[in-house]
């Protein structure tokens, strides 16, 4: 069912973020790729683009330099930006479900995933189960005949749960169902999951590969040629792409990517080492610890941990909620991801929607968008606010 990706060019990482879909503008040499802010494209003759575009929904050369640099780093044949993760991830539920159609769903999902399969999916027609995914006879145990996707996260949000993307990928092929997987967490730096046999990559690109907290954006990468006209369908139809601009700010970030990240997980290891020491700490969930259920799985198919570190803390609700407050260089605040550390509950805040269901998260939970700011200064944040 899956076609192999296509391999890509023996050129590295950072070498294709910055070069992939991104050559010099043809007329002027323009080298960093123009914001083509137009709905329209002129045509010579009735019928007949210049160069493939009419309309800026159906596609725009901006965005189209955004989708190929990702499909590139994905290891992918086509990419599609959208205007955010969740478009994108509506995109992906439309093109590939069908009403009547069973999926299985992480059940400690991004709450607006949830939130999509549940409020906007269900009542489409679709039927759900919330499974640890991270436990391939439950995944097993729950597929039925009318299973036609498994969409995982990993590393999950904000549990940093971890699932075995070759594992799962095996279990849908065997029961002609498909795989999605949301690479937000892990970004095409650091986990390939096509190249594991994944069917379908997305992300939000407002996070890490936007990287500067100032743009929202969304993207899928398959292989399948036949997956990526149907993508390019739905978003044609269902109109919710990137803007020239979003996509343009999208690719300014993504060549820094590699170099972000480095950075994200030195600061994220060691932050989560300090935790793991501080009497103040209850849990730490960092799959980069030896001691986190995922922590094989991780190193297996993932080359770095990332910069995401949750932790409970002693004292309960109150007391998390008090510690988001004191930080000062950790910002309170939702999303993840970019340059600056931010500091959220999640209980109150990114997952309140799921409060009442089966991604509840513990009360006491923090978590921490590690950022790329001196690391001394973020220990010494830490430190201060827990004291
Ligand atoms: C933020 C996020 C999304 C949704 O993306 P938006 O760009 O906010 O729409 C989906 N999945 C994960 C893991 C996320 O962190």
């Amino acid at each position: 069912m899956t076609s192999a990706p296509v391999p890509p060019t023996t050129d590295g990482f950072s070498t294709r973020a910055i070069h992939a879909g991104q050559d010099p503008e043809a007329t002027t040499g323009a080298v960093a790729v123009p914001i083509y802010q137009t709905s329209t494209f002129a045509q010579d003759v009735a019928g007949e683009t210049r160069a493939g575009y009419d309309y800026s929904r159906a596609g725009n050369p901006t965005r189209t330099a955004l989708e190929v640099a990702l499909a590139d780093l994905e290891g992918g044949r086509s990419g599609h930006a959208f205007a955010s993760g969740m478009a994108a991830a509506d995109a992906a539920v439309r093109a590939m479900l069908r009403p009547g159609d069973h999926l299985i769903i992480p059940n400690d999902a991004y709450g607006g995933t949830f939130r999509l399969i549940d409020k906007i999916g269900v009542p489409w027609g679709l039927t759900y189960t919330e499974v640890p995914l991270s436990d391939l006879d439950a995944v097993a145990a729950a597929m039925t005949d009318r299973t036609k996707l498994i969409w995982c996260e990993t590393p999950t949000n904000p549990l940093l749960g971890i699932s075995d993307i070759a594992g799962l990928a095996g279990l849908a092929h065997d029961r002609g169902a498909r795989l999605v997987v949301d690479n937000t967490f892990a970004t095409p730096y650091l986990q390939l999951p096509l190249a594991l046999g994944a069917d379908v990559v997305l992300h939000s690109t407002t996070k890490y590969i936007g990287g500067h907290s100032d743009v929202i954006g969304g993207a899928l990468v398959t292989a399948d040629a036949e997956l990526g006209e149907d993508f390019a369908f739905h978003a044609k139809s269902m109109g919710g792409v990137a803007g020239p601009f979003d996509a343009w700010l999208t690719l300014r970030g993504l060549k820094t990517l590699a170099v972000r990240m480095d950075r994200h997980c030195d600061n994220a290891d060691a932050v989560a080492d300090m935790l793991s020491e501080h009497p103040k700490v209850g849990r730490v969930y960092f799959p980069g610890l030896s001691t986190h259920p995922g922590h094989h799985v991780a190193a297996g198919q993932m080359s770095r941990f990332g910069g995401m570190v949750s932790f409970t803390v002693r004292g309960g609700r109150e007391e998390a909620v008090k510690v988001c407050s004191r930080t000062r260089l950790f910002t309170l605040a939702e999303s993840l991801g970019g340059v600056e550390s931010l500091i959220e509950h999640p209980g109150l805040m990114t997952h309140a929607s799921v409060a009442g269901t089966g991604l509840e998260v513990p009360d006491d939970l923090i978590r921490l968008s590690v950022g790329i700011e001196d690391l001394d200064d973020l220990l010494a944040d830490l430190t201060d606010a827990l004291a």
